[in-house]
């Protein structure tokens, strides 16, 4: 007989049962590890309250807190990357662009779009994490290089948001290139006298920081974002020293020079317009405003229609 006897049934495993807290109501900040109501975040532009942990956010996020009133014009939405070295690691790279294009609904990792901010035409690059980690490819480099075009175009100024693992390896040198073509454009830009602002955000890294992210005309950072070229493992084992603390934060980059200002989230937009205005960017007289799209009802319908005689 057993020293013990069990007089009660142990307690089964009951049916989990549907929990009354609806999913992602509550989100645990790794800053200061409170537990704070997701709407709290929201309206805080997915800052926390209570230590100011800068959330990561997507571009087309990125976009409605910068534009006045959330308002904007999206350019070259339907470029989409044509996989052209067939590249394989893992799975196909053909196959992880169609599954990331179906979760993030974006086609490429950045969205390039303009409109106003407190009243001044600009446009702005936005960079996308969660596609395929910000990668640049050759769409990227496209888009942000038609940016640029545009802006000289049109005389505006060019704000890119970086968020980005660097160089996109499935697309090889193609992806290397970009660095250079942005580059190039940016160098016609500022021939223009035009400017441009880099804001840093958490991360920037690879082939983004050694070209576009590092050559504005004011290199923004959010706090504590990781900035930086190689991981610091790498560097570690390349130079056979062990890397300071807070190694390629913002905090260090600005105490060493590299970037000019950090700033919150939530200040964002008031320093980049008071930089612009700085910088002798004015709004644009509403009579002089172009339409986006040329007026197409004008033109004559067919070469025999004569055309409206004003
Ligand atoms: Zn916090």
């Amino acid at each position: 007989m057993a020293w013990f006897k069990k007089t009660r049934k142990p307690i089964a495993a009951t049916k989990e049962k549907p929990s009354r807290v609806p999913e992602g109501l509550w989100v645990k900040c790794p800053g200061c590890a409170q537990i704070i109501y997701n709407k709290d975040l929201t309206t805080n532009q997915q800052v926390c309250p209570k230590c100011a942990h800068h959330f990561r956010i997507g571009a087309l996020e990125r976009l409605r807190l910068f534009f006045d009133g959330g308002q904007f014009v999206e350019y070259d939405k339907e470029l989409v990357s044509t996989d052209p070295l067939k590249f394989t690691d893992t799975k196909p790279y053909a196959a992880r662009l169609k599954s990331t294009i179906e979760a993030t609904g974006l086609k490429d990792a950045v969205v390039v779009a303009s409109g106003q901010i407190d009243g001044l035409d600009a446009i702005v690059a936005a960079m996308e994490y969660s596609f395929i980690g910000g990668s640049m490819g050759v769409v990227v480099g496209e888009k942000i290089t038609r940016a640029i075009e545009r802006a000289i175009e049109n005389r505006w100024p060019v704000i890119v948001i970086c968020a980005s693992g660097g160089a996109r390896m499935m697309e090889g040198a193609l992806s290397l290139m970009q660095m250079a073509k942005i580059s190039g454009a940016l160098a016609r830009l500022d021939r223009a006298r035009l400017p441009y602002i880099s804001v840093l955000t958490d991360p920037t890294t690879g082939g983004v920081t050694a070209s576009f992210a590092m050559l504005g005309d004011l290199n923004i950072a959010e706090p504590k974002a990781l900035i930086g070229f190689a991981g610091p493992r790498v560097i570690e084992q390349a130079i056979r020293q062990k890397l300071p603390e807070g190694f390629q934060r913002s905090e260090f980059l600005l105490d060493k020079g590299m970037i000019d200002v950090i700033v919150d989230r939530r200040e964002m937009k008031g320093l980049i317009v008071n930089a612009l205005r700085f910088m002798g960017m004015k709004p644009a007289p509403i009579a002089a405003k172009a339409p986006d799209v040329a007026d197409v009802s004008a033109l004559p319908t067919a070469i025999n229609d004569p055309a409206p005689q004003s």
